[in-house]
């Protein structure tokens, strides 16, 4: 963790106008979380069929709110306008910041970056919401890599507090800034982090996926395992986790660690998570993964 993320905010510009590409389970949370917080957000995608899903997700979340009775049905459609859908960079001439949330691809995303810098004005910040990749290496493909950061935030958006904003090689304290407050504008708690693989949260999170599939290498069973976990006070144990955060998105991630650390996080043969994404199997995301999802 670099300077707290407080120490930055004094820094930060006017945020009026955010941006995400990629209107995916992450790009389409972002757009909901911005604009139930009353920042209007473009929501950007190449498919029509995922900016309508987007849309669609984020408007089951706002009617939960009122379901719920901490909105009101005026205020919900006002919230929802806020996100604006788009095929095109045509409207991102006024936008302060962009938050890329496309597939995990280094190529698409410094095809993407690329582009969107050319669109936007020169004083906008830009942030990936990359869970892998470093962002000083996504940072080469950019003319004002200092207006160039991280902003790593967590699924399921809407629910999970904590946003890890990156600084790579170049960025600059301003981006880390207006990041800092956006983060917090969206009702989050940022961190700031250098940029390594894992950056902080992954970090501590696959030793103990590690810790687990040793467990079943040696023979315990995953549902006795999570029941332990969850007598111990966690929300959770980890083949449920691993199923929330998806056994693909799992393995890269596991992958990407173990090269970045070989001496400490190298995997082990006959993992039981690279065995499931084998099979088909890649958690809640197509409802199987350890357990079944109906
Ligand atoms: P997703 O596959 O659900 O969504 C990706 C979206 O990007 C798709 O709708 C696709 O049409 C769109 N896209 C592809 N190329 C595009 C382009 N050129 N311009 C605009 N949109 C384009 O993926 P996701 O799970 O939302 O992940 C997005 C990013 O967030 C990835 O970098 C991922 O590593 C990261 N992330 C994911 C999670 C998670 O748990 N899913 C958590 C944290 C971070």
């Amino acid at each position: 963790v670099k300077k707290k993320a407080g120490a930055y905010e004094k820094q930060a510009p006017e945020l009026n106008q955010a941006a995400v590409l990629g209107a995916g389970i992450m790009g389409g949370g972002i757009a909901y979380q911005s604009a139930s917080k009353g920042v209007p957000i473009l929501m950007k995608d190449i498919r029509e069929e995922a900016i309508q899903l987007g849309l669609k997700e984020a408007r089951k979340l706002f009617v939960k709110q009122v379901e719920r009775g901490k909105l009101d049905t005026a205020t919900m459609a006002e919230r929802l306008t806020g996100i604006r859908p788009t095929l095109s960079y045509g409207d991102f001439g006024t936008v302060d910041l962009v938050v890329e949330a496309v597939v995990e691809n280094p190529d698409v995303k410094t095809a993407v970056l690329g582009e969107v810098e050319a669109a936007v004005g020169e004083g906008a910040i830009l942030a990936s919401n990359t869970s892998t990749i470093s962002i000083s290496r996504l940072a080469k493909a950019l003319k004002r890599p200092e207006r160039f950061c991280g902003m790593h935030f967590f699924n399921p958006v809407h629910r999970m507090p904590l946003v890890e904003v990156i600084r790579g090689e170049h960025t600059g304290d301003e981006a880390v800034a207006a990041t800092v407050a956006y983060a917090r504008r969206m009702g989050k708690t940022p961190i700031v982090v250098n940029d390594c693989p894992g950056f902080l949260v992954n970090r501590v999170l696959f030793p103990y996926f590690g810790g687990f599939e040793r467990l079943l290498a040696q023979g315990a069973d995953y549902e006795h395992v999570d029941k332990v976990m969850e007598g111990f006070g966690w929300p959770m144990g980890p083949a449920y986790l691993l199923d929330v955060v998806g056994l693909d998105t799992a393995r890269h991630a596991a992958e990407v660690l173990a090269e970045g650390f070989p001496d400490r996080m190298a995997q082990q043969d006959g993992s039981v998570v690279a065995r499931l994404v084998d099979d088909g199997r890649l958690g809640q995301k197509n409802s199987r993964g350890f357990y079944r999802y109906e």
